[in-house]
């Protein structure tokens, strides 16, 4: 029997085994394949019947040391370029150790002024990032999804207060349906905090003008001028992850504003765009907005798991949060309880790494590399362009570039199947990795660019690897 508290002793030691380990592993990202051959062999040799006896500390910690610097994806490096996953800066990683050495619940002020008092810093520093008004209120979240289910619950309960009705106590009693719009570019994670916010998912009118599913402003109005006054929810998505794409959000506001209407921008990665005068202007009239979400995994490179939610009238998030106890204490705007303003109660201290990395590189060093993955973005799309078999199928705005393999003399029909596979190549080949689409009704690659450490190389590599595989499936097909 192994009680963890006669393994005290043991800490020191599994800490340094850790450390060397990472220390390979970092140092081994360069070289290694994004997707190692074991990616999927190992987590189910490690399961079975729990243990009756433990192995013990450093065993244990070993154990979990080999079989994960083997099977990890290499999303940590450069040459992840799959969904929108960023890695972790050097001073994210280490105050995210200290977190876990430090182990504060953030939760409750009289839990951890230290940890809850530089959650305040951390919020206050991030709506300065980001160029936020700094009366607005703002929590820290898992991610995305939960900024975006924190900006909405806001949006909820401004919505039912309009109808006089206090839906966080009393639920939807007697309340209509909320009318959400948004265009085609929402993000499912939006859609889905709608299900989870009891409105429903298909609550949502997208009102789009394209096939791939930009915003038609005219059916915007038109449908809030049906609304006659009656209070609506609008989702503009200030970057999308298909092409980079962003809703105007500065005329969605004007249209809200002419209406009595919520808007929640969703910027999961792309409020970074605020970071460079060359790209704010994507942005414009976030700072007009209600409610805002973004991420901290993505753009901000700190470690998993990491969001933003920000709300223009603070009280709406103790409204819609709160929540009493007997032994609960304290909590002012001084001493904020974030347990009674966010979803999670006990949470980590996320401010240490969203602190330490800001402290570390300031706002020079995040223009810096949002402007250094633009410009990877652009050397990709020029690429693209260059290359006889690659066709680009949208314009660059950031930092994805959405584009597909096109050999000559593959009819039209065939090539949505030949990406497919190439796709699907690609990420069994491992040296780089990047996902497919739909977009436009074509399948494409949408490869985007949002960790510090990838360079021209780690691009280049990803367009010589699409290209080189592409041209043996062709091939194998001819052969066939
Ligand atoms: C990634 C993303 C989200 C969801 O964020 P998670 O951190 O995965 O929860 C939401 N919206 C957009 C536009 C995204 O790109």
């Amino acid at each position: 029997m192994t009680d963890p508290i006669d393994q005290l002793s043991d800490v020191d030691e599994a800490l340094n085994l850790v450390h060397e380990a990472a220390s390979r592993f970092l140092a081994s990202l360069p070289e290694r394949p994004v997707r190692p051959p074991s990616a999927e062999l190992i987590a189910p040799t490690l399961g079975g019947t729990l243990p009756e006896d433990g192995d013990g500390t450093l065993a244990a910690v070993r154990e979990l040391i080999d079989a994960g610097t083997d099977a990890a994806i290499g999303s940590a490096g450069g040459r992840f370029f799959h969904f929108v996953v960023g890695g972790a800066t050097p001073a994210a990683l280490a105050a995210e150790w200290l977190t876990a050495a430090l182990d504060q619940n953030t939760g409750m002020w009289a839990a951890s002024p230290f940890g809850a008092g530089m959650e305040v810093v951390a919020v206050d520093w991030l709506k300065q990032l980001f160029g936020l008004p700094a009366s607005w209120g703002g929590v820290l979240v898992t991610g995305g999804t939960m900024a975006n289910y924190v900006g909405l619950t806001a949006a909820r309960r401004w919505w039912a207060l309009q109808h006089d009705v206090d839906i966080d106590e009393d639920g939807w009693t007697g309340l209509p349906c909320l009318p959400v719009f948004g265009s085609g570019l929402i993000h499912a994670s939006s859609v889905k905090a709608l299900g989870m916010l009891g409105i429903g998912r298909r609550c949502v009118t997208t009102l789009t003008r394209d096939s791939v599913g930009r915003i038609d402003l005219e059916a915007l109005e038109s449908a809030l001028e049906s609304l006659r006054g009656a209070p609506a929810v609008i989702v503009a998505t200030a970057g999308e992850p298909n092409a980079g794409d962003f809703d105007p959000v500065r005329k969605i506001v004007d249209l809200a504003r002419a209406h009595n209407a919520w808007v929640h921008v969703d910027g999961a990665f792309g409020l970074f765009a605020r970071l460079s005068p060359s790209t704010s202007d994507l942005v414009a009239g976030l700072d007009e907005a209600d409610s805002a979400a973004s991420d901290g995994h993505k753009w901000l490179n700190v470690p998993h798991d990491c969001g933003f939610a920000f709300v223009r009238d603070e009280g709406l998030l103790r409204g819609a949060f709160g929540s009493s106890a007997a032994y609960y204490v304290g909590g002012g705007v001084d001493q904020p309880n974030f347990a009674l303003m966010a979803p999670e109660s006990s949470r980590k201290a996320r401010a240490f790494a969203v602190w330490a990395t800001l402290r570390a590189y300031g706002r020079g060093g995040y223009q810096a590399m949002v402007e250094r993955h633009v410009g990877l973005a652009k050397r990709v799309a020029q690429r693209v362009d260059e290359a006889d078999d690659l066709e680009r199928l949208a314009d660059v705005q950031l930092n994805v570039v959405c584009f597909r393999y096109r050999p000559a003399g593959v009819p039209e029909d065939e090539l949505d199947g030949l990406n497919q596979r190439l796709g699907e190549a690609v990420l069994a080949d491992g040296r780089v990795y990047v996902g497919t689409t739909t977009y436009g009704g074509r399948v494409a690659f949408r490869p985007a660019i949002v960790n510090y450490r990838s360079t021209e190389a780690d691009v280049d590599l990803l367009i010589d690897v699409i290209r080189e595989l592409g041209a043996s499936l062709v091939m194998a097909q001819h052969h066939r």
